[in-house]
C-alpha cells in the first residue's frame, strides 16, 4: 500500500522559499549572503496599519469572522474596484482570502475538471504550474519572449486555446519579468478571448502588484475592457503594496455573487476565515492618506534601485536585461554566461537523470550561491515546463541600493569565475566526468 495518493508527488513548489535552508546553511559559517532571491519589499509595515492591528487586538476582535471576509473590508474593496477599474461590483461578489495565493489553486479546483487544459504564463509565478496537474488538468504553458518584453501576445494566445481551455491565467505587473501589457495588447488579449472561448471559460487576471508601476504608467485591468468583467476572475492582496506578507490578506473578485459563494464555501472548509484584526487594519490600508504616502514613497525608491540595477546588470559583459515596467524584479538573460563559464557543456556532461532534475541557469544560481554568496533565482523556479533551453536568472531589487551594489559585485565575479565553476560543478556532481 503506497503512503501518499498520487496527487501528492504531483504538486510544485515555490523555489523562493525552498532555497531558505540553502542559504541559512551558507551563513552558519559567518558568511554573509546577498539576498535577492526573496519576493517581498524590505520595508517595513506603514505605522497606520500597525497601530490598528494593535487596536483591533486591545478591543479583541479576535474571534472568528465571516468566512467570505468582513463585510466592511469587502466594502472597501468593492470601492477601490470602482476607483481603480471603473467597475461597479457587489461586496458580495468579493471574497478574502489569506494571501493572494489561495485564490489560485482554488481557482483551479472550482473551475477546472480533470483533463481541461489551462493557459499560464511562463516564465510566472510557480503556484500556477505547481497546482495544475495536482487537479489533474493539463498545463499549457504560453513561453514569454524576451524581445517583447515578456507579454503574452494575442497571436501566441490564439493558438494555445483550443476547445478544452478552461481557464487562462494573467499576470501584470508580472513577477518575474516586470512586464506590463498596455491597454492595446490587453485589447487583443481580450478580442481573442471573445473570439475563440465560450463564456464560462474564467481568465484569472493576478493584479498583486498593481500599485508597484514606473514611469508613470498607469495600471489597466482585462477586467475593466468591455464584455470581459463577467469572464474576469481579479485578484490581489495586501502583500506587496502594504510591505505586509506576513498579514496573509488578498482578495479575489469573482464575475458572480453565485462563485463568491463557492469560494466561501471553501474558505470554510480550509481554513474558516482570515484572523478579523488584519482585515480590520486592511481597511485602514486601503483609506489611509499616510499609508498612501507610504506606498507612494516605497514604490519611488524601488523605481530608484530599478534605474540602478538594469544599467549594472547589462553591464556585466554577457548579460542582457531588459526594463522592468513594474514590480520589483529584474530578468536578465545569461545565456553568453552559460556559453562564457561553460555551464552549457558542464550540463550536457550530466547523466540524463541529473539533467532532468536541473538547467544550466539552476546550476549559475548555486554556483552563485555557493562559491559567491549571492542568492538569485533560475529559470525553472518560474515554471519548467519546457523551460530547457531558456537561460535567465531573477533577481528581486527589494533590498537596498548598498546591498543591490554589492549583489551586482558578486555576480559579475561569478560570471567570470570559470576555475571556480569548474571545481564547482565535479565538487557536486561528482558522477559527471
Ligand atoms: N501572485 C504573484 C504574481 C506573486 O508574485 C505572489 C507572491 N510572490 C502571489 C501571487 C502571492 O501573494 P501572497 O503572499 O499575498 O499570497
Amino acid at each position: 500500500m503506497e503512503l501518499y495518493a498520487k496527487r501528492t508527488l504531483t504538486i510544485g513548489t515555490e523555489n523562493a522559499f525552498k532555497i531558505g535552508p540553502d542559504i541559512a546553511e551558507i551563513e552558519k559559517n559567518g558568511v554573509n549572503v546577498v539576498k535577492l532571491n526573496i519576493g517581498e519589499p524590505d520595508f517595513n509595515l506603514p505605522d497606520p496599519i500597525k497601530n490598528e492591528i494593535k487596536r483591533q487586538l486591545d478591543l479583541n476582535n479576535t474571534h472568528y469572522c465571516d468566512p467570505k471576509g468582513i463585510l466592511s473590508l469587502r466594502e472597501a474593496i468593492a470601492e477601490q474596484i470602482y476607483t481603480t477599474r471603473g467597475l461597479t461590483v457587489s461586496p458580495e461578489q468579493v471574497v478574502i482570502f489569506p494571501g493572494a495565493k489561495p485564490a489560485i489553486g482554488f481557482c483551479q479546483q472550482v473551475y477546472c475538471d480533470p483533463g481541461v487544459e489551462i493557459i499560464y504564463p511562463s516564465p510566472g509565478f510557480p503556484i500556477y504550474e505547481s497546482f495544475i496537474r495536482y487537479i489533474g488538468a493539463i498545463p499549457v504553458p504560453i513561453h514569454l519572449q524576451e524581445k517583447e518584453g515578456f507579454i503574452t501576445s494575442a497571436k501566441q494566445l490564439e493558438r494555445a486555446i483550443t476547445p478544452k481551455t478552461k481557464l487562462i491565467i494573467l499576470n501584470f505587473p508580472s513577477n518575474p519579468t516586470g512586464g506590463v501589457a498596455t491597454q492595446q495588447q490587453l485589447e487583443a488579449l481580450a478580442s481573442v478571448i471573445l473570439k475563440k472561448t465560450d463564456p464560462n471559460l474564467r481568465v484569472f487576471s493576478d493584479e498583486i502588484y498593481e500599485n508597484i508601476l514606473f514611469d508613470g504608467i498607469k495600471q489597466v485591468s482585462i477586467a475593466s475592457l468591455p464584455s470581459m468583467a463577467s469572464r474576469t476572475i481579479i485578484s490581489s492582496g495586501f502583500s506587496k503594496s502594504y510591505a505586509w506578507t506576513g498579514g496573509r490578506i488578498g482578495y479575489a473578485i469573482f464575475p458572480t455573487i453565485d462563485e463568491a459563494e463557492i469560494f466561501k464555501n471553501l474558505n470554510i472548509n480550509y481554513f474558516s476565515c482570515v484572523p478579523p484584526y488584519n482585515q480590520m487594519a486592511a481597511i485602514q490600508a486601503l483609506k489611509n492618506k499616510d499609508v498612501l504616502n507610504s506606498m507612494t514613497l516605497m514604490v519611488k525608491a524601488f523605481e530608484e534601485r530599478r534605474n540602478f540595477i538594469v544599467p549594472a546588470l547589462n553591464a556585466i559583459p554577457g548579460m542582457t536585461c531588459q526594463m522592468p515596467l513594474g514590480a520589483f524584479y529584474v530578468f536578465p538573460n545569461i545565456k553568453s554566461i552559460c556559453e562564457q563559464l561553460r555551464v552549457l557543456d558542464f550540463y550536457e556532461k550530466m547523466p540524463l537523470a541529473l539533467q532532468a532534475k536541473t538547467s544550466p541557469s539552476t546550476l549559475f544560481q548555486a554556483f552563485a550561491l555557493h562559491n559567491h554568496h549571492v542568492a538569485v533565482l533560475d529559470r525553472r523556479s518560474f515554471g519548467m515546463l519546457g523551460s530547457e533551453n531558456e537561460h535567465f536568472i531573477r533577481i528581486s531589487f527589494a533590498a537596498d541600493l548598498p546591498i543591490l551594489k554589492e549583489g551586482i559585485i558578486r555576480l559579475a565575479k561569478a560570471s567570470q569565475d570559470n576555475l571556480g565553476f569548474e571545481r564547482f560543478f565535479y565538487q557536486h556532481f561528482r558522477t559527471a566526468n
